[in-house]
């Protein structure tokens, strides 16, 4: 339990809230699982369209209609996944299982794809993986490799997995209140910098096929 502390206004320990994920470090491996519930593997990530601008946002474009988040025009108007999932990160010494370490872990499109090609050849609801930072790149940028391990230690007892399962819960509860914010178009329109009347309401609600059926 917290204690009601007291301290001056020069404290260091008031630290702000921040959302600590799984982070490689180079010429580290990490085997890991990624967990699930209900023995179902389609509950292992979460997971939106989003684009970011100082802070992440969701898409809010529809197959039919590009919204001004996709149209205006900055640097990641690509909208990108972003996906969250919960892993356990073994603690192996002399070969020994000593321990383990429950972490969110948050990633784009293109850790998903590797995620997905080791999955085909060994489902990840029965194997572990092992993780470590590419070759040649820096921690900061977080391009991660990705081995299949032969067994699932987190699964092969009963208890040990229910245990796990349950201490993984309210991870997933913070990768979901960390998700990108589901600005509206007003929101949207503010954190791009953009004025709410002229060009731009006009692009956003622009029908190209009208236009095209007009000039016909
Ligand atoms: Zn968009």
């Amino acid at each position: 339990m917290s204690e009601i502390m007291s301290f001056g206004a020069d404290s260091e320990d008031v630290k702000s809230y921040k959302f600590n994920g799984f982070k490689a470090k180079e010429g580290e491996d990490y085997r890991i699982g990624i967990i699930y519930w209900d023995d179902n593997p389609k509950t292992m990530f979460r997971g939106v369209q989003a684009h970011y601008f100082d802070k992440y946002f969701i898409c809010k474009s529809t197959p039919d209609k590009r919204a001004i988040c996709c149209t205006h025009s900055y640097d990641k108007n690509r909208p990108r996944w972003r996906v969250g999932c919960v892993i356990i990160i073994y603690i192996i010494e002399d070969e020994k299982l000593k321990g383990y370490k429950l972490m969110p872990w948050m990633f784009s499109d293109s850790m998903f794809q590797k995620i997905r090609k080791a999955n085909k050849g060994f489902p990840l609801s029965k194997h572990d993986v092992t993780l470590s930072l590419a070759a040649n790149t820096k921690e900061e940028y977080q391009t991660i490799d990705i081995h299949s391990c032969p067994e699932s230690f987190w699964q092969l007892k009963a208890e040990l997995k229910e245990k796990v399962q349950e201490e993984a819960k309210p991870l997933m509860d913070e990768i979901i209140r960390n998700m990108p914010a589901d600005l509206s178009i007003d929101e949207i329109k503010e954190v791009l910098g953009i004025e709410s009347a002229g060009t731009a309401d006009a692009a956003e609600n622009i029908n190209l096929g009208d236009i095209m059926s007009e000039a016909l």
